[in-house]
């Protein structure tokens, strides 16, 4: 025989009970009997609790009973045949007269007792049940309504009774035995004392009552119908990307659950376990989908290297230190028997090696009487100093990592820290279960949706982690950055498992959020539309409160002011991929600090594209490094316009047409001075001198000036062409001696043995600059390797398309860490 259990959402409305309905025929196996457990109508019990405590409050309370009639009145209407409907609205009315003495009691007397609150708390179950029954008998002979308290028995604990196991399966094959063969639908949640005084079984209790029912009986499965796939990674209200899990042990569904897994109640799992039924989690929204098994033999299948992540949103925590409790035995014994006695629940215990002090969580509302009691209980040791007074933190939550594959798997905790460390998640108390199939952690509350989500993108690899971008100028490189990852953003995922969201734009005027991710063809239109005006400080602020996982801040513009915003956001434990030469090419002391901070928060600092565009330059150097060698000298060509006019300026062309013919394509500033100055190039050296471990500042690089000083002293772009062209015979010259002795002039810069310089040469064919085309950019590391002949990288190093790949390439370097 099944058991099957229909919560709340299942039967919260005339729709979903015509469902219900229709998986009851469909799991009934002819001939045979059936158990239908069913929770009250969603919402419903929550409503019942606050109409008492309104009463005990001396509130009205005949407004929400009025809802709480009609809602089950229309679910009769839209249900029930004509002929039908009456016997049953006459047998609501009788519960709802019920409902109402009690709930008048209460607010006479203005006191709300647990065993009041229990008895108006069973009408819930009752009055789903009972209509359940009625539409059932519409479809099915031998249909049998069966009020749980007649047949569960526990203890007087109110709230959560204590079943007496032995009583009650004896109740329930007699109560099956009497009646073989028919449907029996049963109200869930709902018991009694022996005193026949009505008592429940916890909040989520009707998961248990079908359990108890499938463990007298020895059903063959017990089914938990529910509003989602079955036990999924993580909860899905709260992380989008989990997913459903095929099977569980039973120690895993207990370990998720008791952690906040709320698809099943903990305690369900233990009489399933002694019997060893199978318990399936099905939807009855989506009846066809397989669901979760939670068994005793589940394969060591699938390689998941942990079953889920789960949470409680809030708890507070209790934390007791002291000499006194050093070396004491029984002092935690003491402590926890007590809270034990006054029906406290603890939720979770750490202990320091040392044993000096305590820390245990529970719920919010428990904290304060915990403490009171904590301090009546050890008067003496508070007196004598042994013991701080117990302190009360709050505002936090536990995130849990689950699964038996944990204990083979080493690092499991690493993951877990590394995840929350780079997400700025600060970890306020760790517990490890001696089972090793879980690792709790205490976190704050206002972290924990960040901190699921980074914990479920680093555990669960297979599926796409995901980047949540915030960018910063909208030019070119903003501009082509965020086509290429329109256009390449399925590759991306398919091959790196990482999806990019833009959570956040701004250029100078205007600036737009969105935690789900910016639609990429249209966002210049969501921007002019939808944006509010830009403000840096506020963006940075904005992006820090959204508190996402995975946050990358991107610098795509050449402008000092987002500089100052970096230490900042390193603080906020958001890495930063940035073109913006600037910020590396300040003062030493700025450069080194940017390194030190995004070091000590555990994020990026990536900046490919400060030196050769796209080129994998800074990599390749760190890469020597990292890798032992040693740089003895490097040499390069980094402005691709100075590239461009020296690979141009040969034959019979004069140096003042080629500087024009650059301009005119659009390789160099609107002054060329500005390019042929050096002062771009500088930075980039600048910054690979430091990279290579030396701390040099700007005014160090030796530059040596190319142009002629009429040149330099031109008042305007057309008077510098002028001097150009008047200077025609100092070039040509150059060129000559230059291609006389079968060399060419390339202007080079050069980090030897801490010196950096960039000057005009002459070099001839041995050179690897000798050959070069375009606008080329062009490196040589010469190492203690590389000794022989240097490693070279060479490439287009300039422009919007080339550029934008290599801060892509950054980003997508974040996502890998
Ligand atoms: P019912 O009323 O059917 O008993 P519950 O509301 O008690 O349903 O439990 C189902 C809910 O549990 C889901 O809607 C989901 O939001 C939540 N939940 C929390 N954690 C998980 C998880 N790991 N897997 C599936 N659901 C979860
Ligand atoms: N109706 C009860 C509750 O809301 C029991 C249950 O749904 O399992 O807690
Ligand atoms: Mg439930």
């Amino acid at each position: 025989m099944k058991v099957l259990k229909f919560g709340g959402t299942s039967v919260g409305s005339a729709e979903s009970i015509r469902t219900v309905i229709d998986i009851i025929g469909q799991e009934r196996e002819p001939g045979s009997g059936l158990v239908v457990v069913t929770s009250a109508m969603s919402g419903v019990t929550n409503l019942l609790a606050e109409m008492a405590t309104n009463a005990a409050a001396g509130q009205e309370f005949t407004a929400q009973l009025a809802e709480l009639e009609s809602r089950h009145f229309d679910a009769v209407k839209q249900l029930l045949d004509i002929p039908h409907q009456n016997p049953v609205y006459t047998r609501l009315k009788i519960y709802f007269n019920q409902l109402e003495d009690l709930l008048q009691g209460v607010f006479t007397l203005r006191e709300l007792t647990a065993k009041t609150r229990d008895h108006i708390l069973s009408f819930g179950e009752r009055c789903s049940t009972l209509l359940l029954s009625r539409l059932a008998l519409q479809h099915f002979q031998e249909v049998l309504f069966v009020d749980a308290t007649e047949v569960i028995k526990t203890d007087s604990s109110f709230g959560q009774a204590k079943v007496n196991t032995g009583l009650t399966d004896l109740l329930i094959r007699n109560l099956v035995t009497e009646n073989a063969g028919k449907i029996l639908l049963v109200t869930g949640f709902i018991a009694s004392n022996d005193a026949g005084q009505v008592t429940t079984l916890g909040r989520g209790g009707s998961d248990y009552t079908a359990a108890l029912f499938g463990a007298a009986l020895q059903a063959t499965e017990i089914q938990i119908w529910t509003d989602v796939n079955g036990m999924m990674t993580a909860d899905p209200r709260l992380v989008k990307k989990a997913f459903s899990l095929p099977e569980l042990t039973y120690t895993e569904a207990m370990e998720l659950s008791y952690f906040g897994a709320k698809v099943i109640y903990p305690p369900t799992m233990i009489p399933a376990f002694l019997k060893r039924i199978p318990i399936v989690i099905k939807n009855t929204f989506e009846p066809t989908f397989e669901g979760t098994f939670i068994r005793h033999d589940v394969k060591a299948n699938n390689n998941l290297p942990i079953k889920g992540i789960s949470s409680i949103s809030q708890i507070s925590i209790l934390n007791l230190q002291g000499s006194g409790m050093v070396g004491k035995a029984g002092f935690s014994g003491r402590l926890f028997s007590l809270l034990a006695r006054e029906q406290i629940n603890v939720i979770l215990i750490t202990q320091s090696s040392s044993e000096h002090s305590i820390t245990f969580a529970v719920q919010p509302e428990a904290a304060e009487k915990a403490q009171k009691l904590i301090i009546q209980e050890f008067e003496l040791e508070l007196l004598a100093q042994k013991l701080d007074a117990p302190v009360i933190e709050g505002n936090l939550a536990i995130l849990a990592i689950v699964g038996e594959n944990m204990k083979q798997t080493p690092g499991m905790s690493g993951r877990l820290f590394n995840a929350l460390g780079r997400n700025g998640v600060n970890v306020r108390a760790i517990a490890q279960g001696s089972s090793e199939y879980n690792i709790s952690v205490i976190i704050s509350a206002t972290d924990l949706a960040k901190a699921m989500n980074a914990v479920h993108d680093a555990f669960f690899t297979q599926f796409n982690k995901t980047l949540h971008v915030f960018c910063l100028g909208t030019g070119q490189i903003g501009k082509t950055l965020f086509n290429q990852l329109q256009q390449h953003g399925d590759y991306l995922q398919q091959n790196n498992s990482i999806q990019v969201k833009i959570a956040g734009i701004s250029n100078t005027r205007q600036m737009l959020f969105n935690s789900d991710g910016l639609t990429l063809d249209t966002w210049q239109q969501q921007l002019e539309q939808h944006g509010e005006p830009a403000d840096l400080a506020e963006f940075v602020a904005r992006m820090k409160s959204m508190n996402l996982p995975n946050c990358v801040f991107v610098d795509n513009t050449a402008s000092p002011q987002p500089i100052v915003c970096y230490g900042d956001v390193f603080k906020a434990n958001i890495s930063i991929v940035t073109c913006n030469k600037i910020g590396n090419s300040g003062p030493y002391s700025q450069y080194k600090k940017f390194k030190d901070t995004a070091r000590k928060h555990g994020v990026d600092f990536f900046y490919e594209t400060n030196v050769g565009a796209g080129l994998p330059i800074i990599r390749t150097l760190k890469d020597l490094m990292s890798s032992g060698d040693r740089v003895q000298k490097i040499e390069a060509i980094l402005s691709g316009t100075i590239s461009y006019i020296f690979n141009n300026f040969k034959g019979y062309v004069s140096f003042h047409d080629v500087v024009k013919t650059a301009q005119e394509k659009g390789y160099t500033e609107p002054d060329p001075r500005d390019d042929l100055s050096g002062k771009d190039f500088m930075r980039k050296i600048l910054i690979l001198a430091r990279d290579a471990g030396y701390p040099m500042e700007a005014e160090e690089v030796q530059i040596e000036n190319m142009l002629p000083q009429a040149c330099l002293d031109a008042q305007t772009v057309d008077d510098f062409y002028a001097a150009l062209k008047a200077e025609d015979a100092y070039f040509n010259n150059l060129k000559q001696q230059a291609e006389s002795s079968g060399k060419v002039l390339r202007y080079i810069g050069k980090l030897d043995n801490g010196q950096a310089s960039i000057t005009l040469q002459m070099v001839d064919e041995s050179h690897p600059f000798f050959s070069m085309s375009g606008s080329d950019n062009i490196i040589a590391f010469t190492t203690d390797r590389y000794r022989e002949r240097p490693m070279v990288v060479k490439g287009p190093g300039a422009g919007a398309e080339v550029t934008a790949a290599g801060v892509f390439a950054d980003l997508i370097n974040v996502g890998a860490n």
